[in-house]
């Protein structure tokens, strides 16, 4: 459902993501794995159209998003894909409610369509008690719940996660591991989720990219990358505890 062919990123000449290729299926819940710098923000980045690659294609299904060569983009609100970062960039004057109604209200959707989405999505995070209140007013993993929220109201067909966990607590982020997994399966929708965290990669994804100075060094089934790493580099980065 996402397929990238050669893609490559420059920035003043210097190669960030280098060469990229693969493809995931529809309703695949895949995991950019890599150390600091390796180039996975980079990558989630020109999946969102917020970053045109230098070279190569990118596709969702068979529609053609970014195109390096040709300098063909499809602006990021009409790739049908939702993003969530690290840092949860609620609107700080905007009840929980508010804002997971935004992106509804931009789309036009109908006052009663957007009620009733907004809803669904407050009820599969668990949020519906904090409709009223303010970020200032609600910890940081009810937060998180509330970017997930908003992303998924919309209902996007491609979900694109940049460390959304690595802000919380380690409790918390294990709990919330489970949550995004469960998100994942009722909407369907196709996730890229960018992590360093070894464990988190191994436990939520159903494909992994393993990235190194802005290349793929394996691209696999997580059991696979355990039980057949290609080089000593995927070996350590795989084996070696968060
Ligand atoms: P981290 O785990 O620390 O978030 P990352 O794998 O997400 O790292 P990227 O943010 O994709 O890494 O950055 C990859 C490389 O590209 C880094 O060397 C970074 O300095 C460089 N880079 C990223 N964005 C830009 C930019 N806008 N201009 C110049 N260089 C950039
Ligand atoms: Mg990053």
């Amino acid at each position: 459902m996402i397929s990238l062919n050669q893609v490559s990123k420059s920035f003043a000449g210097t190669r960030v993501v280098d060469d990229v290729s693969f493809s995931v299926p529809e309703g695949a819940f895949l995991v950019l794995l890599g150390p600091s710098g390796c180039g996975k923000s980079t990558m989630l980045r020109m999946l969102a159209g917020l970053e045109q690659p230098t070279g190569g294609q990118i596709r969702f299904g068979d529609m053609l998003v970014a195109d390096g060569g040709s300098g063909f983009a499809l602006p990021p609100a009409r790739r049908d894909a939702g993003l969530v970062f690290q840092s949860y960039a609620l609107w700080p004057h905007m009840t929980v409610a508010g804002n997971i109604d935004w992106p509804l209200k931009v789309a036009r959707l109908p006052a009663e369509e957007r009620r009733a989405r907004i809803a669904e999505a407050m009820e599969m995070l668990g949020i519906t008690q904090l409709a009223q209140r303010y970020p200032g007013e609600i910890s940081g993993g009810q937060q998180q719940r509330v970017a997930l929220a908003r992303m998924i109201a919309p209902r996007p067909k491609v979900m694109l996660f940049d460390e959304p966990l690595s802000n919380l607590d380690a409790t918390l982020r294990v709990e919330m591991r489970f949550e995004l997994l469960k998100v994942h399966a009722a909407t369907g929708a196709t996730s890229v989720y960018v992590t360093h965290d070894q464990v988190e990669a191994m436990t939520m994804a159903s494909h992994v990219a393993v990235m190194n100075h802005g290349r793929i060094e394996q691209f696999d089934a997580p059991e696979r990358l355990l039980a057949e790493p290609s080089s000593a580099f995927v070996a350590g980065f795989v084996g070696t505890p968060a």
